[in-house]
């Protein structure tokens, strides 16, 4: 069986849309592009399109590769600021010039519907989030919609990265499942994804899970996002691996969700900002 995102994201939008609405003004999202990454540019443009359906101003923010730290510093201090602007996203990764750390810590925590800036990556910790990263927060409504129960179930999540690894650990547990975070260092990782009720992976390789490394009616939550022969694929084996578990597709699974989570955190800072 296959996890689609596209009624969930759908779902998402719709009530992001609604919400909106009640709130009487368009609420405003800019997104920071710097540099040439080709992928970035995909991403931006279908965040922007999206937030227009649900009713949110996007703009983008463009500086060039050779831009400087410095420079960047200066245009999120300029959205920090601007009343206008209700949240706002530094589009990841940045040129190699740039420290990532130090730009998404110069975020205004209540302006930062990425939830990457660690007050908020903290409160998500501590089990009181504000802003949740769009992709776990995909995730988990995806988990929801197909009524994956969560409670006492063994999670694996495969990588470990800041921006989705992590805080899907973090998201997962406090959900109360039991949960285990592999990596680039982890021994026999089919030892470990084996037992997994539910399995998310986000590691960036093509076919790294394989079939006999699922456990049979598992759940399995692609985040991978990878380029092969001109085709986008996932971290999983989707073919194979979906003769025995429910599996999200790539394209078609969490990619769609991260968008619409993202304008559910839009939303949440425009509404936040008014009272
Ligand atoms: P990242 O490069 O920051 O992290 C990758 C993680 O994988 C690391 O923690 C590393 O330890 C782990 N890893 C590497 N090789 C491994 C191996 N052989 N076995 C186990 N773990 C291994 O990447 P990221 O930003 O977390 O993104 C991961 C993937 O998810 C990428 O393909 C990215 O494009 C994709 N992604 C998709 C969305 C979406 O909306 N669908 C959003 C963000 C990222």
């Amino acid at each position: 069986m296959m996890l689609k995102g596209k009624p969930v994201a759908e779902k998402i939008l719709k009530e992001v849309k609604e919400g909106v609405e009640k709130l009487g003004f368009a609420p405003g999202l800019a997104i920071v592009r710097v540099g040439e990454d080709p992928a970035s540019k995909v991403y931006v443009g279908s965040k922007i399109r999206r937030a227009a359906e649900a009713g949110i101003k996007g703009e983008e923010h463009y500086l060039p590769e050779t831009a400087t730290e410095d420079d960047l510093l200066e245009l999120v201090h300029k959205l920090n600021i601007d009343s206008s602007v209700h949240g706002f996203i530094v589009q990841l990764p940045l040129p190699a010039h740039i420290n990532a750390e130090k730009v998404l810590e110069s975020i205004y925590p209540e302006k930062d519907v990425d939830g990457l800036h660690p007050q908020n990556l903290g409160k998500l910790v501590a089990g009181a989030p504000v802003f949740i990263p769009a992709t776990p927060m995909g995730v988990m409504e995806l988990l929801s919609y197909y009524n994956v129960e969560i409670m006492g179930k063994n999670a694996v999540v495969v990588g470990r990265s800041n921006m989705v690894g992590k805080p899907m650990g973090a998201l997962l547990l406090n959900a109360n499942a039991t949960v285990e975070i592999c990596h680039s260092r982890t021994r026999d990782l089919a030892e470990h994804t084996k037992r997994a009720e539910i399995l998310v992976v986000a590691v960036g390789k093509a076919k790294l899970i394989t079939e006999d490394m699922v456990r049979e009616g598992a759940a399995v939550i692609d985040v991978g996002i990878n380029r092969v022969e001109g085709k986008l694929v996932g971290d999983v084996d989707f073919e194979k691996v979906k003769e025995k578990a429910r599996v999200s597709p790539v394209p078609g699974g969490v990619g769609l969700l991260t968008v619409a989570c993202l304008m559910k955190n839009v939303l949440k800072a425009a509404e936040k900002g008014k009272s």
